[in-house]
């Protein structure tokens, strides 16, 4: 595809009025009528009007989403004709995959390399759990004394995705293919800064022949839609990716119903860094770490932990290379990093520097709000870095944008007790030529996941998800988010 018949199927994509949700093979529109604008946050201009669907809208979702798991057109498809269709639509996402990066990357701000590669994460997700779908065995049975036991598993019947706005596609992918794979309906709620792949997925799906009522995609503001579908009993399963904040909420009503929830929540990660590091190339890496999509990524590492003997030293590579971070609009060439995805996301980074300072932290990078030339309505900011006591609401709670916090440790023990006082859980690493360390050390996180000399490390094959106040029955892109998504039952007979 041109460039130029790129940008022109787009602009045909963005302005055909309103996108409305859709739900079994159709448009549905929201029946108020109401609408909400989508913003590009490199530029600050509406890129389309996206319908908020409404609480009686979701309910219709769920049900047809409910017939067509009743009709098991889907969930009674032999798994390799299921899987047919994963495969068929991760390679079209393939075909597609400029168009695709392109919309990603207008619609949350990302630099476009790095939608192409949540884009290709997509498709590898699909084609894995198509894959291993395929290779499960859903009847064990079971040896045991004086009876004849087996222990089934079936799909659940219509699952629940509610994804936050930072991986728009990307996390779709992992809400969906696990649960389509193993012969589930899904509902999808996208976030509100970012619908719109999520949405032109919906009709790709339909494109692609899969039955109608099995992917069905309800864009809307998170208090009507987002809450009208986690408090709908008729799901037989919820997963949440967002803030521990909305998550709690999203668990409380799925517990009235007792639907299963699984959580994938907020991060304050940890980068412990000891003295035997090679401290430029190490700096670098944690810079890159903290400009990834502009430091909104919930696994990030944010309190950068160094050893004492190298702290003054690390300090200054790092401070150096975050002032050189070419910051620009997300598919400009020489971009490195992008806006927050909103002018709210960048009043929260703003206040808490403000916060951080005002409770004693020290600036040793001052960040703040960045420029780029022709885009005067982007959401831009600097990268900042503070240092202090380890108490400051800085080093504290989930800022969501490239701020990191600095601070020097003694020792292993000391590192690994600064590492794991956080009321977070989700991703720590750890940096040392010591690879007997490393290990220690990763294996002594309290967290879903500990990285040795590398940061944001997601693999499919190993499950990916939080402890404490990042996630909840979790885990995912691994067997076990499958697992999740069938329901088990023992048959058993006296002999
Ligand atoms: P958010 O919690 O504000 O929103 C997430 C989703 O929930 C959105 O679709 C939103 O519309 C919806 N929502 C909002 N209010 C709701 C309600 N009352 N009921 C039901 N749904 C509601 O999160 P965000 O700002 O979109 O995303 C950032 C957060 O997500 C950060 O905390 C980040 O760490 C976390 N995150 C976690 C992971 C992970 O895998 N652990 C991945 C990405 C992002």
């Amino acid at each position: 595809m041109t460039d130029s018949s790129l940008q022109s199927e787009i602009k045909e994509i963005l302005s055909q009025g309103p996108i409305a949700g859709f739900v079994g093979g159709e448009d549905l529109p929201s029946s108020s009528g109401e609408t909400f604008p989508v913003i590009d946050p490199g530029s600050g201009e509406k890129l389309a009007d996206v319908h908020n669907l409404q609480a009686s809208d979701v309910e219709r979702a769920v049900d047809v989403a409910a017939e067509a798991f009743k009709n098991a057109e889907w969930a009674n498809l032999p798994v390799n004709e299921r899987c047919v269709y994963l495969h068929r639509l991760a390679d079209e996402v393939e075909n597609r995959k400029p168009l695709l990066s392109q919309l990603e990357s207008m619609d949350c701000g990302k630099i476009l390399g790095q939608a192409e590669e949540d884009v290709q994460n997509f498709i590898d997700t699909m084609r894995y759990f198509a894959d291993l779908a395929q290779n499960m065995q859903l009847r064990t049975v079971l040896a045991v004394k004086g009876h004849e036991a087996a222990y089934t598993r079936h799909p659940w019947g219509v699952c629940g995705s509610i994804v936050p706005w930072n991986f728009p596609f990307l996390l779709c992918g992992w809400g969906i293919a696990p649960a389509l794979a193993a012969g589930n309906t899904v509902v999808v709620k996208p976030a509100e800064d970012s619908p719109i792949t999520t949405l032109y997925l919906a009709r790709m799906v339909k494109e692609l022949g899969f039955p109608d009522g099995v992917v069905n995609v309800v864009p809307g503001l998170g208090e009507v839609t987002g809450a009208a579908l986690s408090a709908n009993p008729k799901l037989s399963r919820m997963s949440f990716t967002g803030s521990p904040e909305v998550g709690r909420l999203v668990a409380a009503e799925c517990g009235r119903n007792l639907v299963p929830v699984k959580l994938e929540l907020g991060g304050k990660g940890a980068a412990v860094v000891f003295d035997d590091i090679d401290v430029p190339e190490t700096a670098q890496k944690l810079v890159d770490a903290i400009t990834f999509h502009t430091g909104q990524v919930c696994c990030d590492a944010t309190r950068w932990l160094v050893q004492k003997p190298v702290y003054d030293e690390f300090v200054n590579e790092v401070s150096e290379r975050m002032q050189k971070v070419a910051i620009g609009y997300p598919s400009d060439e020489g971009s490195a990093m992008g806006p927050v995805v909103s002018e709210k996301q960048k009043g929260r980074v703003l206040g808490y520097l403000e916060k951080g300072v005002g409770e004693g932290a020290e600036v040793v990078l001052e960040g703040g709000s960045a420029e780029v030339e022709g885009r005067p309505g982007g959401y831009y900011v600097k990268p900042a870095l503070l240092s202090g006591s380890l108490d400051n609401v800085a080093a504290r709670e989930e800022i969501f944008g490239p701020v990191a916090y600095i601070a020097p440790f003694e020792d292993e023990a000391d590192g690994l007790t600064k590492a794991n006082d956080t009321a977070y859980g989700l991703a720590n690493s750890v940096w040392s030529s010591d690879l007997g360390r490393c290990q220690r050390v990763a294996e002594s996180f309290v967290a879903g996941n500990g990285w040795i000399n590398s940061h944001n490390v997601v693999v499919h094959g190993v499950p990916y998800g939080g402890v404490k106040q990042s996630g909840m029955g979790g885990g995912v892109g691994s067997l076990e988010t499958l697992l999740d998504y069938y329901r088990g039952i023992s048959v058993v007979r006296p002999l």
